[in-house]
């Protein structure tokens, strides 16, 4: 099955696409954490990356079209694969397209701004294996420390209030019409965010018939 996860940045996306590529045993492809990676090791990539993703604005298609690209290709992803954060723009969507993949369902997670806000004001990162926490509704044990393995957590730069304003403006201007172009197609399947991880993932492997 071809997967994407699509939403506001903090509705949670990625912490699903973890859960659910277990469940199918299907990998997960996210090009911001490609990208974070490529601005931590500086190669050139990432150093072109870094300041877009820095004040909260897209990276150019042409550099996501090709991460995409070459990860598609791969020998994991023919049984199937999870998209979290591209498609972003319909330019990208289009190029998904002329690739011929083939996607079967798109899952939209709904969340309000206030609640995007709220939540990635206590989102949390491991600074090692890249899992992400909350807080509130998705804690490690003691709120430092990642669970997985034992590193210590960060806050991503592009959370800070004024870099979350503008990623919302990048998202409803940029991104939102991307669900228009799949709602079309007949793939949307909506479902709200809710406060706890599980009671999402019951929502999603619902509109997934899993
Ligand atoms: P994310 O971890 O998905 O929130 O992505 C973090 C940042 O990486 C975004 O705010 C963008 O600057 C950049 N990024 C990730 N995916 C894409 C994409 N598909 N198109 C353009 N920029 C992207």
């Amino acid at each position: 099955m071809n997967i994407i996860f699509f939403g506001p940045p903090g509705a949670g996306k990625g912490t699903q696409a973890e859960i659910i590529c277990t469940c199918l045993n299907i990998p997960t492809i996210s090009t911001g954490a490609a990208l974070r990676e490529a601005v931590k090791n500086e190669t050139p990539m990432g150093l072109a990356a870094k300041s877009a993703m820095e004040s909260g604005s897209l990276v150019p298609d042409e550099v996501v079209i090709g991460i995409i690209r070459d990860r598609l290709a791969q020998d994991d992803c023919k049984n199937g694969y999870i998209l979290d954060g591209f498609p972003r723009t319909v330019a990208q969507a289009e190029a998904l397209d002329a690739m011929g993949q083939k996607i079967d369902t798109v899952i939209s997670i709904v969340a309000s701004d206030e609640k995007i806000v709220e939540r990635l004001s206590g989102r949390r990162l491991c600074g090692v294996c890249g899992a992400s926490y909350h807080l509130v509704y998705n804690p490690t044990k003691d709120n430092k420390t990642c669970d997985k393995c034992g590193a210590d957590l960060i806050i991503r730069k592009d959370d800070a209030p004024e870099v979350v304003k503008s990623r919302l403006e990048t998202y409803h201007a940029e991104t939102e019409p991307v669900l228009a172009y799949y709602t079309e197609k007949g793939l949307v399947k909506s479902i709200e965010t809710q406060e706890g991880v599980e009671e999402t993932t019951r929502l999603v492997k619902q509109a997934l018939c899993i």
